[in-house]
C-alpha cells in the first residue's frame, strides 16, 4: 500500500506509467489475508512488479509505446509475466518507453515523456525509462525492461538502480514486442542486487513457445548472494577484472570515468586483479548495431499493418489502408528505423551494409570471447554521461545514438551484464547517479550478481 500511495503521489510528475492496475490494490490486501492463512507462498508473494508496455498481458493494455497500438489488449501474458504471477506477483501497471523500444530517452514514446526522479528536468534513459524511474522512485519493488542494444542498462545508470540484461536466450522473448529479435532480451530492474536477482530467477528458464530459449539450467541467483563473502576481507580472490580500454577514452566524461576508476580500485582492494583489457572492433559496434537492428525492425514491424492489430485508418483501398495506418500510427524515429532498415537489406545495398554488418558482429563476438578467456568479468561505464537535459538530444538523433557506445557491443555479442549505481556526478538537485557495467560469459549471471552485490 505504500508503494501504490506513493505511485499517486509521484505519477503526475514523473509519468512512468502508461497504464495503471485497478485491481493492485485489492490484490495487495488479499496478501495480508494470504498470510495469516498459512498458505505457501511463492518467492514473489505480494511484491509489486511493473511491466514494461512492450511485454503483453492479458489483463492490461499492451502498446509497445506505439498509437499503432493504442487500442491493443492482448489475449495472453508473456511467459515472463506469466512466471511471475505464479510466483505470486502483482503486476503493478505498464510503464512508458521509447515507440517499440527505438530510443535512449523515453522521450520517443507515442503518448507521454517520463521524467528522472533525480532531477526532473532530465531524461530518465531508455528506451526502459518508465521501468527504471518506476523503481528508482519506489513507485513499485522491481520491474521489468527489454534490451535490444542497452535499454535495461543505460536507463538503471541514469536513475540510479540496479539494471540486469541477460544472456540472449535466458528469459523466454514470447510475449515480448520484437523489435530486433536476434538481440532483444526482457531484462529486470531493482534497487538491490538481491532483489534483481530474485526476480531473474522467477522469470528464467526454457520455454517450448520461444525457439531461441535456452535449456541451460536455471540457478537460484538470490540466495548464492547472501554467502560468508562478505565477511571476508579479500571476498574477490583471484577475480580477474579487465577493464574495456575502449571505453576509457575520449567521449567518456570526467565524473562517469573517476567514478568508474574508484569501482574499479575498490574491485581491486578487495582482491581482484585489475587489468585493462582492449576489444579491437568496440567501436564497430555501434554502427553494426544500428544497421542489424534497423534491419531486423523493418521487417517486424511489417506485422502493424492496420489489420491485424490495433489501430486502423480510414481507407476505401487496402494498400490505402496499410500505408494510412502506418504513416499515422508510427511515430517519426520508427519511420526512420523502418527506412534505414529497408535500404540496409535491399538488393543493391545488402552487400555493402548488412552483409558487413554481420561480419562486424562475428568479430565482436570473437573480441569478447577472446577476452573473457582471460577475465572473469570485463567493466566499463554504462553510458558515457550521467541522464541529460529532456529535449537536449531531440533533434540530434546521431548524438542519441552515440551514447548507446557502451552497451550494443554486449547485446551483438549476446552477453549478459550487470549495471550497478557506482558514484556521483554533479547536476540535477543532489547529484546525478552514474552505473557501472559488468560484462560476463554466457549464462554467468550468477558471478555478475555476485560481484555487484558486494558493492552495496
Ligand atoms: N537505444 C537503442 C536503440 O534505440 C537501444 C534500444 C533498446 O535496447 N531497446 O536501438
Amino acid at each position: 500500500a505504500e508503494y501504490l500511495d506513493r505511485l499517486r503521489r509521484t505519477e503526475p510528475q514523473l509519468r512512468s506509467f502508461l497504464h495503471v492496475s485497478q485491481t493492485a490494490m485489492r490484490e495487495a490486501g488479499e496478501v495480508d489475508r494470504l498470510v495469516e492463512s498459512g498458505a505457501e507462498l511463492g518467492p514473489l508473494t505480494g511484491v509489486l512488479v511493473a511491466v514494461k508496455d512492450n511485454i503483453c498481458t492479458a489483463d492490461m493494455p499492451s502498446t509497445g509505446g506505439s498509437r499503432i497500438l493504442g487500442s491493443y489488449r492482448p489475449a495472453f501474458d508473456a511467459t515472463a509475466v506469466r512466471r511471475l504471477r505464479e510466483a505470486g506477483a502483482i503486476i503493478v501497471g505498464k510503464t512508458n518507453l521509447d515507440e517499440f523500444g527505438m530510443g535512449s530517452t523515453t522521450e520517443g514514446s507515442g503518448f507521454q515523456v517520463t521524467t528522472n526522479p533525480w532531477d526532473v528536468s532530465r531524461v530518465p534513459g531508455g528506451s526502459s525509462g518508465g521501468s527504471a524511474a518506476a523503481v528508482s522512485a519506489r513507485q513499485c519493488v522491481v520491474s521489468l525492461g527489454s534490451d535490444t542494444g542497452g535499454s535495461v542498462r543505460q536507463p538503471a545508470s541514469f536513475c540510479g538502480v540496479v539494471g540486469m540484461k541477460p544472456t540472449y536466450g535466458r528469459v523466454s522473448r514470447f510475449g515480448l514486442m520484437a523489435y530486433a529479435s536476434s538481440l532483444d532480451v526482457i531484462g529486470c530492474f531493482g534497487s538491490s542486487v538481491v532483489d534483481t536477482a530474485i526476480l531473474l530467477s522467477a522469470i528464467s528458464g526454457h520455454d517450448r513457445l520461444d525457439a531461441t530459449s535456452s535449456k541451460h539450467e536455471v540457478s537460484d541467483y538470490a540466495p548464492q548472494l547472501v554467502s560468508l563473502d562478505h565477511l571476508e576481507s579479500k571476498p574477490l580472490k583471484g577475480l580477474r577484472v579487465g577493464v574495456i580500454r575502449e571505453t576509457t577514452g575520449e567521449g567518456v566524461d570526467v565524473g562517469v570515468m573517476s567514478s568508474v576508476q574508484a569501482a574499479a580500485s575498490h574491485l581491486e582492494q578487495l582482491g581482484s586483479i585489475v587489468t585493462e583489457v582492449s576489444l579491437p572492433s568496440f567501436s564497430l559496434g555501434l554502427p553494426a548495431y544500428y544497421i542489424l537492428a534497423s534491419s531486423e525492425a523493418s521487417s517486424n514491424l511489417s506485422r502493424y499493418d492496420g489489420v491485424r492489430y490495433g489501430y486502423q485508418a480510414a481507407a476505401d483501398e487496402l494498400s490505402s489502408l496499410y500505408g494510412d495506418s502506418r504513416a499515422n500510427g508510427f511515430g517519426p524515429e520508427v519511420k526512420m528505423r523502418i527506412l534505414m532498415g529497408t535500404y540496409a537489406l535491399s538488393a543493391g545495398y545488402y552487400d555493402a551494409y548488412y552483409k558487413r554488418a554481420q561480419q562486424v558482429r562475428t568479430l565482436v563476438r570473437k573480441s569478447f570471447k577472446d577476452a573473457l578467456d582471460k577475465n572473469d568479468i570485463l567493466i566499463s561505464p554504462a553510458a558515457p554521461s550521467a541522464a541529460y537535459k529532456i529535449g537536449e538530444k531531440t533533434n540530434d538523433p546521431l548524438a542519441m545514438y552515440a551514447g548507446d557506445i557502451m552497451t550494443v557491443n554486449v547485446n551483438l555479442a549476446g552477453l549478459p551484464a550487470l549495471v550497478v549505481p557506482c558514484g556521483f556526478v554533479e547536476g540535477g538537485p543532489a547529484g546525478l547517479p552514474v552505473g557501472l557495467q559488468m560484462i560476463g560469459a554466457a549464462f554467468h549471471e550468477e558471478k555478475l550478481l555476485r560481484v555487484g552485490h558486494i558493492f552495496e
